[in-house]
This record gives C-alpha cells, sequence and structure tokens, in this order.
C-alpha cells in the first residue's frame, strides 16, 4: 500500500505540470480492501513514466543542445576561417616578395632594351659616320664594335705592325691592301687605331713553364664545374668570391654570395666552405650598411670591396668590424648604366684581385666607353695607376684581370664563346685572343678571377660555376 502511494507521490512529482488536474479516488476492492487509485489526465502523454520522451524539460534540454551545437559549429567554423585567413595572409606575403623580385628582374630587362637601343643608335650615327668618309682598306681582324674615330683610344702601336700582320700564321688576306697609300696617312686617328687594334699576337707556349711567381699568360680554361644552383629568381644572377688573402677569423675557405637581383641589395651570405655553399647552409649573414651596385664585387685581404648603388663610389667594408672602412670615388668612372658590359645590369664598374693586387675595370666619357683599368689601394681606394684599353666596355660581356693582364668574355649567352681580348699593364698593350670559353647556361653574369684557387669564378643563370686556368709563359 505504501508502495503503491511512494509510486503515486513521485509521478506527482516527476509530473509537476499535471499536478493541478490530479484526481484521486479510494475504494474497495473485490476482497473489501481499502483501494485508491491517483489520476492524472494529459492529452499528449500517455504516462508520467521518467521513460518516456518528450516533455518540457526534454523539449527545453533539446533547445540548449541545439543552441550548444550551434555555438560549437560557430566555434569550429571560426577557427577554420582563422586558418584560412593565415593560409590567405602568407600566400599574400609570399606573391608580394615574388612580386618585388619579379620587378627587378623586369626592370633590369627594360635596361637591357635601353642599352641596346642606345647602342644601336650609337652604331647607326657610326655606320653613318663612316659612309660620309673615304673607305680606307678594313682589317678582317677587328671586331666591328671598336671606336674608329676615338683618339683617346690610342695605345701605342708598334711600327713593325705591317709584317707582323704578314707573318702571323692561320690568318689570310691581301697583303696588297696594307701597301695601299690610304695606309700611310701617318697622322691620320683612324689608322693608328688600327695599328693598335692589329698589334702583334706572339702566341704562347701551351708547354712553358710557369715563372717562379706562378704567374704567366692565359693559356686553357677548363669546363664549368657547377657548385650550387639558386633555388629562387633572387639567384638568377649575383656574385661570389673568396679571399685569395683571407685573414682572421675568416679563413680562405670562407665562402661568400651576393644575390644582385633587387634594387636594395645588401646581404652578404658566408658559408663554411664550398661544401657548405652546395648544401645551401650559410653559417653567416651580414647586412651592408649601404646597398650595392650589380655583380662587380670582390674580396680581398679581410674586406668587401663593392661600388655602392647608383654611384661611382667604392666602399670597402671590413669583414671584421662589420663596417665601411674606406670610401672613394672612382674619378670619372661611368656609373649605373653609363658603361656596363653587354649583359647591362649596370655592370659600370668591375673589381677584381689578382696577384699583383686590387684593381678596377670601367670606362670613362674621356675614354669614350673603352675600358679604363685602374690599379687601386687596397687601403685608401686610391688609384694608383690607370691604362685606357681600345676594347669598348659595352663590346664585351666581362672582363678579369691575371697577372696583370686584362682579359675579356666576348659573349655572355653564347655557349661557346671567347676570351677575345688581353691587356698587358705590363707593357701597355693589348691584343686580340681566342681562347675557347663556355656559357654553360647562357646568361653569364659574373666572371672573376682567384689566384689562390687558380681558379675564374662565374655566375651563370642561377648556377655558381668555376672554372680551372691554365697559364704559361710565352
Ligand atoms: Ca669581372
Amino acid at each position: 500500500m505504501w508502495l503503491l502511494l511512494s509510486v503515486c507521490v513521485f509521478c506527482l512529482l516527476g509530473c509537476s505540470e499535471g499536478q493541478d488536474r490530479a484526481t484521486l479516488w479510494r475504494g474497495n476492492d473485490h476482497s473489501g480492501r481499502c483501494q485508491y487509485t491517483f489520476t492524472v489526465p494529459s492529452p499528449s502523454e500517455t504516462s508520467c513514466s521518467p521513460t518516456v520522451s518528450g516533455g518540457p524539460e526534454m523539449e527545453g534540454l533539446k533547445a540548449r543542445l541545439s543552441l550548444l551545437e550551434v555555438l560549437v559549429a560557430r566555434l569550429t567554423g571560426g577557427e577554420a576561417g582563422s586558418q584560412s585567413q593565415a593560409g590567405l595572409q602568407e600566400a599574400l606575403t609570399q606573391a608580394m616578395g615574388e612580386r618585388i623580385l619579379l620587378q627587378g628582374e623586369k626592370e633590369h630587362l627594360e635596361r637591357d632594351v635601353e642599352g641596346l637601343q642606345r647602342r644601336m643608335e650609337e652604331m647607326r650615327r657610326e655606320t653613318e659616320r663612316l659612309q660620309s668618309r673615304p673607305c680606307y682598306p678594313q682589317h678582317p681582324l677587328l671586331p666591328p664594335s671598336i671606336p674608329l674615330q676615338d683618339s683617346g683610344l690610342r695605345p701605342a702601336g708598334g711600327a713593325g705592325v705591317l709584317s707582323h700582320l704578314v707573318s702571323r700564321p692561320g690568318r689570310q688576306w691581301d697583303t696588297g691592301s696594307l701597301r695601299d697609300p690610304a695606309w700611310q696617312y701617318g697622322g691620320n686617328p683612324v689608322l693608328q687605331e688600327l695599328k693598335a687594334e692589329v698589334t702583334e699576337i706572339p702566341a704562347p707556349s701551351p708547354e712553358g713553364p710557369e715563372d717562379s711567381t706562378g704567374c704567366g699568360e692565359l693559356i686553357s680554361i677548363g669546363e664549368p664545374v657547377s657548385h650550387r644552383k639558386a633555388d629562387s629568381i633572387a639567384g638568377k644572377y649575383g656574385v661570389w668570391m673568396q679571399d685569395p688573402e683571407a685573414v682572421a677569423p675568416y679563413g680562405g675557405k670562407m665562402v661568400w654570395r651576393i644575390d644582385t637581383v633587387g634594387s636594395e641589395v645588401r646581404q652578404l651570405f658566408g658559408y663554411e666552405d664550398m661544401d657548405q655553399l652546395s648544401k645551401g647552409f650559410p653559417s653567416k649573414v651580414l647586412l651592408l650598411p649601404e646597398p650595392v651596385e650589380s655583380t662587380g664585387a670582390t674580396l680581398y685581404r679581410g674586406s668587401l670591396y663593392y661600388q655602392r648603388r647608383r654611384s661611382r663610389t667604392l666602399l670597402r667594408y671590413d669583414l671584421v668590424s662589420e663596417s665601411i672602412a674606406s670610401r672613394r670615388d672612382l674619378p670619372h668612372a661611368g656609373f649605373h648604366g653609363q658603361f656596363p658590359y653587354s649583359w647591362g645590369g649596370y655592370t659600370d664598374v668591375d673589381l677584381g684581385v689578382d696577384e699583383q693586387g686590387l684593381w678596377a675595370v670601367y670606362s670613362t666619357n674621356k675614354a669614350k666607353g673603352a675600358i679604363v683599368v685602374s690599379q687601386l689601394d687596397p687601403h685608401s681606394l686610391a688609384v694608383k695607376r690607370s691604362w685606357e684599353t681600345s676594347i669598348r666596355k659595352t663590346s664585351v660581356a666581362n672582363a678579369f684581370v691575371i697577372c696583370g693582364r686584362l682579359y675579356t668574355v666576348a659573349s655572355y649567352t653564347a655557349p661557346n664563346t671567347t676570351i677575345n681580348f688581353m691587356f698587358d699593364t705590363a707593357t701597355g698593350q693589348g691584343k686580340e685572343v681566342a681562347l675557347p670559353f663556355r656559357n654553360k647556361y647562357r646568361y653569364n653574369s659574373m666572371v672573376d678571377y682567384n689566384h689562390a684557387q687558380r681558379k675564374l669564378f662565374a655566375w651563370d643563370n642561377f648556377h655558381i660555376v668555376s672554372y680551372d686556368v691554365r697559364l704559361g709563359r710565352q
């Protein structure tokens, strides 16, 4: 009885909404015992059993669950959105970086186009001038770009030029033309120029030993060896170096590299050795205090020498103190596209080092575009001595100095080109040469000599390459 009553009370408590309508009936059962009946009417529910589904509380619970689900969904969606936004931001940053690099590349190409247009205009004017003059016999060996009217480009030509020409092996032309009366025009600057260009070229003996200092004339250049391919557009061209006379704390094995794509080039990467360079793991990154112009930098005795951007100012950056140690203008030097190599790229001033010290290769208005080579004081950057050559700077792809002799590369794109000219500062005379040289990757933006390694270092279309060289005695 009490148990039945308890059940009914429980139902009463559990079904509070139906409490007001509950009825209690009492009577006797068929055995005469007292029987209590408790009734809760409900239009929608058949029982107040707690196992039955539905009811306002359940509905409330369901509503709260739905609300929570919505909140969870919003939160989850929000996180995904944040992740998506971060991804977009990263992609945007990358795209901006690529855009800057591509912009630099575009500027470079535009400069190339301007340079080519300028040179075409020069050649057109030169052609008109030549057509308006009497016709002198042309020498078949002369490069077409030599400025014939440029009296400032006359190195000392030998009096015995004609006999040398006649005796040169492997060359054929009508020697009668050399006796043309026009060639006896002693005071004519045109003749002077031609004489300078055809100075006798005694072929060096490939079997001859080098001299006691290890120096000699360049005899041959080996095949290029690639050490590293740059992995972004920033490495399409640049300059890489090893200090041939290194000082502490950096040893002679340390390799330095500057990617010169872009307008604000200031990063100098250092690698412990060639192996680390090949793996792409720099051990040192220096931020230069002033931006670099083009690919003409060099290293010597613990300092980086480079041309400051948009100027003829040379800077000596001390690797130990990590600061500018010297600065000086290179007198009258053309810069920022006035006298670049044929590659362009503002290669107006090219610095290099050889057994005899520090050199600058450039041109001036006075030299009218011909290459000027100057030996510099490595401490003060003052010019010690200068020579004017007879080869136009814009007509060659690059230059380097070995044992006081300047050599020029004919083309930066032709896979099989030549070293086409040599100027000896010891004699002040230049001569045409034809040593095979390979541009394996067809876009050679930098060539320099390293006398400690006895190699040429070059940067050819993303590839950091080197060439063995062979020197000999004439
Ligand atoms: Ca060079």
